[in-house]
């Protein structure tokens, strides 16, 4: 009987699973993934195989409110019906927050839980629905081993200076500092570039992870030593809905000369701004891509600018570029925005091949060019059952 590994991933309204079969001698294998979204306006499940098709699909009708542990159960009823050849070992589970604390993936005891807990003010939008899940299968299923990965864990590597706020220590003592975020995508190219671009792999490194949720991380020799988020995810560049660096200024202003109240400027940073924001039209890359507007242009442009000044600002903290790494799906999948953003940032050394480019790499860079330039599919979900087949039964991670 295979031993099965489940990695889930839980957000306000959604839980999305990936199940890997630990057994097997070629490593981690998918077996099925899927998610159950809309969980309190119009819950709807879906699953696919490890070839992506379709496995299983359920809706429950408009206005209908699925409890996460009812989500749970359904995922778990799912599982249970699609064979009697695996025995599930382990969870692993996404945690957005660490705090300055937990800097590696940690086995989530009750004691684990409560201290993670205490970061719920750090990340409220998102430490509440991470952690929600594990509460629940360890009521349910108390000897079960779960595993908490953390997004801010990867970056714990960077130095003081990058961690620090220009604040007074009283509030930096407080939690106020840069944690950095996407930390687990990152961990997962960073394990990779060896085998893909060994002199990503040691060098002075910039990975873009550019998804719904957008952000640089600088790389040496495959460590973290900046990152372009902060003390919340709402920081650094452009993203789909979140307008990414902000002069603290307009916060204030927006509260005491618009009137606005906290509920209402985190509604606008994190949900109203960005791509859709500027754009007016939409937050998903796509849609701007194939629209005949000017305002999507303008937002995509201002998309492309902000990634690369911020590129020079990591390129300052390596003191240098020896390669740029572009990865979720506006990096893996977006030919366009590969190429304006090499294009923009030519001066730095980067000469793109356009076919490369075209066929998605893996890298995107002439032969002769100063800086090279590569596409490398994130996993995220994998890491974090690399983590948690390493801490639950001590295989390397
Ligand atoms: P998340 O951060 O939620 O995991 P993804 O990594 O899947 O999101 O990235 C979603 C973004 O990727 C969306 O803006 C979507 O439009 C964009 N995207 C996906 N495929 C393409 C494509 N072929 N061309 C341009 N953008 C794409």
């Amino acid at each position: 009987m295979a031993d099965l590994i489940l990695v889930l991933n839980a957000g306000s309204s959604s839980l999305k699973f990936c199940a890997f079969d630990a057994g097997g001698s070629g490593g981690l294998a998918l077996v099925i993934h899927g998610q159950a979204e809309g969980l309190f306006s119009s819950p709807r499940f879906t699953a696919f195989d490890a070839h992506g098709q379709p496995a299983g699909e359920h809706a429950w009708g408009e206005g209908v409110q699925l409890s996460h542990a009812e989500a749970i159960t359904h995922i778990a009823d799912f599982l249970r019906g699609q064979g009697s050849g695996h025995r599930l070992v382990a969870v692993g589970h996404r945690v957005v927050h660490g705090g300055a604390h937990f800097t590696q993936p940690v086995l989530a005891t009750a004691a684990i839980l409560d201290q993670l807990e205490t970061l719920t003010p750090l990340a409220p939008l998102h430490q509440p629905h991470n952690l929600r899940p594990m509460r629940i299968i360890a009521e349910r299923m108390p000897s079960m081993p779960q595993v908490a990965c953390f997004d801010t864990a990867f970056h714990t590597t960077q130095p003081p200076l990058a961690q620090a706020f220009a604040l007074p220590e009283s509030v930096t003592k407080k939690g106020v500092r840069r944690y950095g975020f996407h930390g687990l995508s990152y961990e997962y190219i960073a394990s990779v570039l060896p085998d893909i671009a060994p002199e990503a792999a040691t060098g002075r490194t910039v990975v873009a992870h550019l998804g719904n949720g957008a952000s640089l991380c600088a790389l040496r020799a495959g460590k973290s030593v900046a990152s372009t988020m902060g003390f919340t995810a709402v920081d650094g560049l452009m993203m789909g809905t979140r307008c990414g660096t902000l002069d603290p200024g307009v916060v204030l202003y927006l509260l005491d000369e618009l009137g606005m109240d906290a509920g209402e400027i985190e509604d606008l940073l994190y949900r109203r701004s960005g791509l859709l924001g500027v754009s007016g039209i939409s937050g998903d890359m796509r849609a701007l891509l194939a629209a005949d507007d000017p305002r999507a242009v303008f937002a995509i442009d201002l998309y492309v600018y902000r990634i690369c000044r911020e590129l020079g600002s990591m390129g300052a903290a390596l003191h240098g570029l020896d390669a740029l790494v572009f990865t979720a799906g506006i990096g893996q999948h977006s030919a366009e925005i590969r190429r304006r953003v090499c294009e923009e940032a030519r001066w730095w050394g980067i000469e793109l091949d356009d076919a490369a480019n075209a066929r998605g790499g893996p890298r995107v860079s002439t032969p002769t060019s100063k800086v090279s330039a590569w596409v490398v599919p994130t996993n995220e979900e994998l890491m974090i059952a690399r983590h948690t087949l390493a801490l639950t039964q001590g295989a390397p991670a």
